[in-house]
């Protein structure tokens, strides 16, 4: 019970770290941006190790204000969260997804998957599964084409309902990775429990895991975790030949990091699959 309440408190935290009147004037300006369509989705290419191949492309947020600004999305999703407009903007992000989906797989690709970044707030406040069958249907989208990645917070807050959201998705065919992995409040029993089929090790602990005896003794053990389970492994936030080169030889699955694709807008991110095919 206790440990519940510090998820909002962890968000509101990072709030915090914005000046109050700033965020005012924030929250106002989400809501405009909506509208004014100041939103744009870069794309990071997700590899398999084995052989380098892109299987996935994880979509994340940009926002770039008419006057030139920008807002890391480390900041505005936050305060979506809190005011609710996570749920207009997330179902903006998956409808661009399947979009893009299609656009990838026009050029042949039909086997690289979208990956989504989906809030606690969001799946707990939006019926994300009805959402995404939706554009399935619209879209024509094959199983395994979107994939949604969840951060911990969001089995603790409400785990029964996060369950049945995260059920329905695995009816949909929707791959669903957990995000962040070992940065927040890990159970073993929900990575038992919950229809998983992989876990994202967060880039904390990738950094100069090839040097860092720390962090080698934890991706070890977190890939021996999630293969003993049946479960995949993507680090993030790989920056280095030699952080790759240490991950192969330890098993790990997938890779995604600067050292293997910048997020870049989907035409480019495209032009690069073509070229490289
Ligand atoms: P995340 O899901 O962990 O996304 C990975 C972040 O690491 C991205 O930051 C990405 O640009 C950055 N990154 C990728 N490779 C490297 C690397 O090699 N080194 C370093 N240092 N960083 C790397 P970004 O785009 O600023 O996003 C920050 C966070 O905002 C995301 O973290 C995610 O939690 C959230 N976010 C982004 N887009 C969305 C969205 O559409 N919906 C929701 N709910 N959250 C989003
Ligand atoms: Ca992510
Ligand atoms: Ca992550
Ligand atoms: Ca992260």
């Amino acid at each position: 019970q206790a440990w519940q309440e510090q998820v909002p408190v962890m968000a509101y935290d990072r709030i915090m770290a914005v000046q109050a009147g700033e965020r005012l004037v924030l929250a106002r300006r989400i809501r405009e941006a909506l509208d004014r369509q100041e939103f744009e989705l870069h794309y990071q290419p997700i590899r398999r190790i084995s052989d380098g191949r892109i299987v996935a492309l994880e979509a994340l947020l940009r926002w770039r204000q008419r006057d030139g600004g920008f807002v890391p999305p480390d900041v505005f999703i936050p305060l979506a969260e809190a005011s609710g407009l996570i749920v207009p903007i997330g179902r903006w992000t998956l409808e661009q997804a399947a979009q893009a989906h299609g656009r990838v797989a026009a050029h042949g690709h039909h086997d690289v998957a979208i990956a989504v970044n989906v809030s606690a707030v969001q799946l707990l406040a939006d019926n994300v599964p009805e959402v995404i069958r939706d554009l399935q249907r619209e879209h024509r989208l094959p199983r395994g084409a979107l994939h949604v990645e969840l951060t911990e917070s969001v089995l603790l807050r409400q785990p029964q309902v996060a369950r049945m959201r995260m059920l329905e998705l695995r009816v949909a065919g929707v791959g669903i990775a957990i995000d962040d992995f070992g940065t927040g409040f890990s159970s073993m029993t929900y990575l038992r429990n919950l229809p998983l089929d992989s876990i994202k090790i967060d880039r904390g602990f990738v950094h100069q895991v090839h040097a860092d005896e720390r962090n080698a003794s934890i991706c070890r053990a977190l890939i021996a975790l999630a293969h003993g389970l049946g479960l995949g492994t993507v680090a993030e936030g790989v920056e280095t030949a030699e952080e790759l080169d240490w991950l192969r030889r330890n098993g790990c699955d997938q890779a995604q990091g600067y050292h293997l694709g910048r997020p870049a807008p989907l035409d480019k991110v495209i032009e690069s699959i073509v070229e490289a095919a």
